[in-house]
């Protein structure tokens, strides 16, 4: 591809419904401002939508779950419009991928590389889930045959986060529509562009109109009317921990709706002293806190390291921070992304002040980064002396910093890794393979992972939070699973005479 000029990049201000664009006067009166985080420059404008145009959507969803052949048909055929759509997807590249970069914090370059092949094997992956599972015999006696069916919800309502605006609504959307859901997707008023020419690219694969919806606007107006819509039997939500256990309550009160929540973490990554290839796990570590500049819910934002190796893996760490080139989305020199807002990383620097305040040192970063004609970055940071309950150590702060804490045993290795609220994911460094499977047996965290950091390139393990990181899986087949409910049917067989 070539390079890409920002200035150059149309998107559409507009809500997808029942298969075609809503813009201007009918698309809601509220106009918010997009920025792009590389440059703080505002791009584009977008509508909010109100509870009238929300309950639009959710009625056209509605609509066409019930009279378009979506659920209904063989699911090979809704097979095959998922499979052409992944095409579709990867045919776009040349406008996807500017149109993904120029509004988040993804370099075009690994748009192109990463996220929009992802995005296209998750439509490939659920595709084939679609005709493998339409429920069970039970096991009665032989006067009655008891089956279970299994059964799409309805109406699903998706919201997604800003930090992989385009795997984060795929993560959403894919197994509601493969499982012949219709869904009504509501993604970040931050990064709301790419998720419309997913829709359109649906639309284009074959989908009928109505099954797939994009509605846009902040998580207040807009978000808070299509979780209390009645017609939506089923959220499914990324984000905060805070926002999630809102939406949870909105689910509770808008009808015991069911939920699946995957929430923010605060993911250790234990090194042990005989952790195979020191240089190694020293990239690994700070690859795990540097990628999309730490805004990632898994980021190993927590170094847990056995006193005798802990200055050699902190010097290594600082060593892969100190290449990092920060920059914009567009600059293919640029190596560390932008904080998705500048107030964002004036929030980050702010929590490092403190945690500073508190007692901790900085051995590397600190501060605010200037980059000319820029917007908020934020040097890769590394406190040690940290204590569990310093602020930096113990919230979420989503930006690239690592804070430190040293162990003398397995014990206390375990003890800090537990962190009292999340449990999303942990990182597990040791050539001693009983240590591995027994500290990863007791760690509370939904994924763990030996000798390396970060999710793979498939879709096969389920991700889902222990504690306050989530409720359910996304992912796997039980994301899959997760949009469908199970119909009990009980038939006595008469007999012969
Ligand atoms: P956020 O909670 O601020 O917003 C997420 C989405 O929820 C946005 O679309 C927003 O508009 C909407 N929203 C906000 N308030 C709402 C309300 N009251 N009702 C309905 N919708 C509402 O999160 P964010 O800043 O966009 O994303 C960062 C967070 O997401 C981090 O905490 C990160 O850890 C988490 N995250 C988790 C995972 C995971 O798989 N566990 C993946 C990515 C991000």
């Amino acid at each position: 591809m070539q390079e890409m000029n920002p200035d150059l990049v149309q998107v559409e201000s507009a809500h997808f419904i029942g298969g075609r664009y809503i813009a201007g006067a009918a698309a809601g009166r509220d106009v918010l401002d997009v920025r792009r985080p590389s440059d703080d420059r505002v791009y584009a404008g977008l509508p909010v939508a109100d509870a009238e145009l929300v309950n639009r959507a959710v009625q056209d969803a509605w609509s066409a779950f019930q009279r378009s052949d979506w659920a209904r048909q063989p699911p090979r055929l809704r097979a095959r419009v998922l499979r052409r759509w992944a095409e579709l997807v990867e045919a776009d590249a040349a406008l996807l991928a500017p149109l993904e970069a120029v509004g988040s914090t993804r370099p075009v370059r690994d748009v192109l590389r990463w996220d929009i092949p992802y995005t296209a094997d998750l439509l490939r992956f659920y595709s084939e889930l679609a005709d493998k599972h339409g429920g069970e015999v039970a096991a009665t006696g032989g006067a009655s045959l008891g089956m279970t069916i299994a059964e799409p919800y309805g109406v699903i309502g998706a919201i997604a986060p800003w930090n992989f605006p385009l795997v984060m609504a795929a993560t959403k959307i894919a197994p509601a529509l493969a499982a012949g859901n219709a869904v009504v997707l509501k993604p970040s008023e931050l990064t709301p562009f790419s998720a419309l020419r997913l829709a359109e690219l649906a639309l284009a694969a074959g989908m009928p109109p109505g099954i797939f919806n994009v509605i846009q606007g902040d998580g207040r107006v807009a978000g808070d009317a299509l979780v209390r819509h009645p017609r939506i039997a089923k959220v499914t939500f990324t984000g905060s921990t805070r926002t999630g256990a809102s939406i949870m309550a909105a689910c509770a009160e808008s009808g015991t709706k069911p939920v699946t929540l995957e929430l923010g973490g605060k993911s250790p990554q234990v090194v042990f002293a005989d952790a195979p290839d020191l240089d190694r796990v020293a990239r690994l570590v700070a690859d795990g806190i540097t990628g999309n500049a730490g805004q990632v819910c898994v980021s190993g934002s927590r170094l847990i390291v056995a006193r005798g190796v802990a200055e050699r893996v902190i010097e290594g760490v600082a060593a892969a921070f100190a290449a990092l080139k920060p920059g914009a989305t567009w600059d293919s020199a640029a190596t560390l992304s932008p904080i998705i807002r500048p107030a964002d990383a004036r929030r980050i620097d702010g929590m490092v002040r403190r945690t500073v305040e508190a007692g901790a040192r900085v051995a590397c970063g600190g501060q605010l980064l200037q980059v000319v004609g820029g917007g908020g970055y934020y040097a890769p940071t590394i406190l040690t002396g940290v204590d569990a309950d310093m602020e930096a150590a113990r919230d979420e702060v989503f930006g690239p910093v690592l804070t430190v804490q040293v162990f003398d045993d397995e014990a206390e290795a375990m003890a800090l890794a537990d962190h009292a609220a999340y449990g999303l994911a942990a990182g597990l460094h040791t050539a001693d393979v009983s240590r591995a499977l027994r500290c990863a047996r007791q760690l509370e965290a939904g994924t763990v992972w030996i000798n390396r950091y970060g999710r793979s390139n498939d879709f096969v393990m389920a991700t889902g939070g222990y504690k306050r990181s989530g409720i359910g899986k996304d992912l796997g087949r039980e994301a899959f699973d997760a949009n469908l409910r199970h119909k009990s049917v009980l038939i006595d067989i008469a007999s012969a005479d």
